[in-house]
C-alpha cells in the first residue's frame, strides 16, 4: 500500500487476493518466508508512452499508451489492449495482476499482462482509429513478440483495432507471426474466439448450477453491457433455454419483458458493431423493451446475474437487492464488475458466485488456442475449439471446487480461484529463483 496507495484499482485487486492466499501461504511451508505475493505485486515491467496522432481535420492528438508486463513465470506475457478514458496505470494494473491467475487458471502456458490508452474511440471515424492504432503501434512492437508478449482485444478493441494494430505490427517488423491475438479468420485467426469469453462465463455458470441440480433452462436472466462478452453470454444462455431481460451500456439499460431472441441479439450485434450504436436504441425498435437511462439492471427481478460490461459496476445495495429478488447464481464475465462488499454479501449468502479471473477465462484460453494453431500454421473446426473451451472451463471449475470447498460443502469460489491461480504461478517462481 505504501508504494501504490495512489492505485485504487490495483489496491482493491490485491487485497482480494491476499485475503485468500495469504491464510494458504501461512499454512504451507514451502511458500513461507519466500515473499512471493511481494513480489507478485510488483509488474516485471511497466511501459509508458506517447502516442501522437492526427485527426481528421488535421488537428494532432496525444494519448498515453501503456503495457504492463506483470508475471511471465509460466508462459510469455498475455492480456488484453483496453482503450477507453478511464485507461491509467492502477486500471491496467488491476486487470495485469488478475490476468496472471487467470492464465495460471486456464492449465495453458501464458503469464499475465495487460495494456492500452486513454484514446476513446468512441464517436472516431474509421481512419481516425486507423491512424490512432498505427501510431500505439508504432511504439508497442518493440516490446512485444511471439514469444514475448502476445497482446488482444478488451474494452474498445475489438476485430476492427486488432486488424489495425496488426498490420502496423507486420509492416514494422516485416514478419507474418501470431503477435496479436483476436485476429481475422482469414489472417490467422481463431473459430470461436469472438464468442469465447461470454459463452465460457455461461459454460462456468452451468458447471456451477449443476452443483445444486439446477440449469439455465427456464431461468431469467439479467446481463449487464452490450459488447463482445455480453453479446454472447446472452447468445449462449438463450440457446440453454434462459430468458434474458436486460442488457446495458454506459448511458442505462434497457429491460425487455419478453426476453431477447435471436433476431433481437442480431440487431443489437449489427447496432454495437457495425453502426456503433447506443443501447436505447433497442427499446425504440422493441415495443417490449423499456430503456431506464442512468441506471444499472441490479433491481431486476432474475435468478442469474452475468456482469459482464465493466470493473465495479455492482456495489453492496446492488448485490443486497439481486439477493432479496431471489438470484441464486452471480457469474463475472467482466473483470472485478462486483465491488469487493458486494463479494462479501453474496458469499456470506452462500449463493454461487464465480470471480471474473475464473469464470471469463474462456476468452484467454481461446486466444491460447489461436497460438497454438498459429504456431502449428493450423485452423481447427469451430467445433474443436468449443469442445476444447468446455473443457477448458471444467477444469477451471474443478480447480475452485478443489481449492475452495469449505467444512460446510459450500464452495467459495474466489477463495479456489486465488489459490489454484497462486499455486502454479509460485511454484514457477520458486523453480525459477529470486529473479
Ligand atoms: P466492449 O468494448 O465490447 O463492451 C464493453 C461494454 O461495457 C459496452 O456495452 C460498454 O458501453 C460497457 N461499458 C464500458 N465502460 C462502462 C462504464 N464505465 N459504465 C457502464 N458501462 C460501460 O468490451 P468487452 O465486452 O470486450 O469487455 C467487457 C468486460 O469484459 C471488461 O471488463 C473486460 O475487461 C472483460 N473481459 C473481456 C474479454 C474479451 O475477450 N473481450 C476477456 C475477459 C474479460 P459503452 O458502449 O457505452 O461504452
Amino acid at each position: 500500500i505504501a508504494r501504490n496507495g495512489h492505485e485504487p484499482e490495483f489496491i482493491q485487486a490485491v487485497q482480494e487476493v491476499a485475503e485468500t492466499v495469504i491464510p494458504y501461504i501461512a499454512k504451507h511451508e514451502i511458500y513461507n518466508g519466500k515473499n512471493i505475493l511481494l513480489r507478485m505485486v510488483e509488474p516485471e515491467r511497466l511501459v509508458s508512452f506517447r502516442v501522437a496522432w492526427v485527426d481528421d481535420d488535421g488537428e494532432i492528438h496525444v494519448n498515453r499508451g501503456y503495457r504492463i508486463q506483470m508475471n511471465s513465470a509460466i508462459g510469455p506475457y498475455k492480456g488484453g489492449l483496453r482503450f477507453h478514458p478511464t485507461v491509467n496505470a492502477s486500471i491496467l494494473k488491476f486487470l495485469a495482476f488478475e490476468q496472471v491467475f487467470k492464465n495460471s487458471l486456464t492449465t495453458l502456458p501464458m503469464g499475465g499482462g495487460k495494456g492500452g490508452s486513454d484514446f476513446d474511440p468512441k464517436g472516431k471515424s474509421d481512419d481516425e482509429v486507423m491512424r490512432f492504432c498505427h501510431a500505439f503501434m508504432l511504439e508497442l512492437n518493440r516490446h512485444i513478440g511471439p514469444n514475448t508478449d502476445v497482446p488482444a482485444g478488451d474494452i474498445g478493441v475489438g476485430a476492427r483495432e486488432i486488424g489495425f494494430l496488426f498490420g502496423m505490427y507486420k509492416k514494422i517488423r516485416n514478419e507474418f507471426t501470431g503477435v496479436l491475438t483476436g485476429k481475422g479468420l482469414s489472417w490467422g485467426g481463431s473459430k470461436i474466439r469472438p464468442e469465447a469469453t461470454g459463452y465460457g462465463t455461461v459454460y462456468f455458470a452451468q458447471s456451477m448450477l449443476k452443483t445444486k441440480n439446477e440449469s439455465f433452462d427456464g431461468k431469467t436472466v439479467v446481463i449487464s453491457g452490450s459488447g463482445n462478452v455480453a453479446q454472447y453470454a446472452a447468445e449462449k444462455a438463450i440457446l440453454l433455454g434462459a430468458k434474458v431481460v436486460t442488457l446495458s451500456d454506459s448511458s442505462g439499460y434497457i429491460y425487455d419483458k419478453d426476453g431477447l431472441n435471436d433476431e433481437k441479439l442480431a440487431f443489437v450485434m449489427d447496432l454495437k458493431n457495425n453502426r456503433r450504436g447506443r443501447i436505447s436504441e433497442y427499446a425504440d425498435k422493441y415495443a417490449s423493451a423499456e430503456f431506464f437511462a442512468g441506471e444499472t439492471p441490479w433491481n431486476v427481478k432474475c435468478d442469474i446475474a452475468l456482469p459482464c460490461a465493466t470493473q465495479n459496476e455492482l456495489d453492496q445495495q446492488d448485490a443486497k437487492n439481486l439477493l432479496k429478488n431471489g438470484c441464486i447464481c452471480v457469474a463475472e464475465g467482466a473483470n472485478m464488475p462486483c465491488n469487493a462488499d458486494a463479494v462479501h454479501e453474496f458469499n456470506n449468502a452462500k449463493i454461487l458466485f464465480a470471480p471474473g479471473k475464473a469464470s471469463n477465462a474462456g476468452g484467454v484460453a481461446t486466444s491460447g488456442l489461436e497460438m497454438s494453431q498459429n504456431s502449428l500454421r493450423i485452423s481447427w473446426t469451430r467445433e474443436e475449439v468449443d469442445e476444447r473451451l468446455k473443457d477448458i472451463m471444467e477444469d477451471i471449475h474443478d480447480s475452485c471446487i478443489e481449492f475452495g470447498k469449505e467444512e460446510d460443502g459450500f464452495c467459495n469460489y474466489v477463495k479456489g480461484a486465488n489459490i489454484a491461480g497462486f499455486v502454479k504461478v509460485a511454484d514457477a517462481m520458486l523453480a525459477q529463483g529470486v529473479i
